[in-house]
């Protein structure tokens, strides 16, 4: 309840995941909102590519386009400045709609937008997105969990060198923002009980125009990349699953058999 010396917000804050880049991966939801918008605040990552694929399809949106991410050599907007951003626009009485690349939740500090706004009395409703980090390996032929080849995933950021994570190649990892530590990650990774030889994708660009796969195993994985100058926005999954992948077919996928090393 507002009290009565503080002006009720009008506008509304939509938290909407606008998936990896392909308006055929936006949800109805999401759609629904940015039609209704007044304003939209976009990141670059995925919710640039939305927007132009949706009025490439002829969908126009009335909204104006508010562009805080990230160019090339171009600093983006803080954070600090993205909440402040979006109240003072609720305040104005508008139906925002923040969109973000992904599901707003993964690595996407959705939930600190949500904090700040409901702070400072801000309606907020959130509208999942198709997140990269399934939706990416999907367009690669990589099922993150296909029965008998794995039990488990984990989904982590490369930002943060990672730590030795547990399980064996039947326990898949997926890695957002990990192009920078790959080495160190890969290194990591075969430390453990996957081993040098689990094999490893890098999808780069994924459902984008510079869509690209890279194959290999943890040990040869950085060296790949190097040669082929792999670049973010990527994601790399490391695991059995990644034979399933009809780019992995030099790695021998026939051989694969639940808890068996096929040869590489
Ligand atoms: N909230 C987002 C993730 C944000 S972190 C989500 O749920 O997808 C940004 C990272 O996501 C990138 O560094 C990259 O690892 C990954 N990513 C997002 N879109 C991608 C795409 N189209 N292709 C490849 N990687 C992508």
């Amino acid at each position: 309840m507002s009290r009565p010396d503080q002006a009720a917000t009008a506008g509304t804050v939509w938290l909407v995941g606008a998936g990896p880049g392909d308006p055929g991966l936006l949800t109805l939801r999401g759609l629904r909102a940015l039609e209704s918008a007044d304003v939209i605040v976009a990141d670059r990552l995925g919710a640039r590519g939305v927007l132009d694929g949706l009025a490439a399809e002829g969908v126009q949106l009335t909204a104006e386009v508010i562009d805080v991410g990230k160019l090339p050599g171009h600093h983006a907007v803080p954070q600090d400045a993205i909440n402040a951003l979006l109240v003072q626009l609720a305040e104005q009485g508008k139906t925002v709609v923040r969109l973000k690349g992904g599901d707003p939740y993964v690595f996407g500090r959705g939930g600190e937008e949500l904090a700040y706004c409901r702070e400072h009395g801000v309606d907020v409703r959130v509208v999942s997105g198709v997140t990269s980090a399934i939706s990416v390996p999907a367009i690669a032929g990589i099922p993150l969990t296909h029965r008998g080849l794995a039990t488990t995933f984990t989904v982590v950021t490369g930002h943060d060198q990672i730590q030795d994570l547990g399980g064996g190649r039947d326990h898949t990892v997926v890695l957002l923002m990990g192009v920078g530590t790959l080495a160190h990650a890969a290194m990591t990774l075969a430390r453990g009980e996957r081993g040098a030889s689990c094999p490893v994708a890098i999808v780069e660009d994924g459902f984008g125009d510079g869509q690209r796969v890279t194959v290999g195993t943890l040990d040869t994985i950085a060296h790949q990349a190097a040669a082929r100058r792999v670049r973010s926005p990527a994601v790399v999954v490391v695991g059995d699953v990644v034979r399933l992948s009809p780019y992995a077919a030099h790695l021998g996928s026939s051989a694969v058999r639940p808890g068996k090393e096929a040869a590489l």
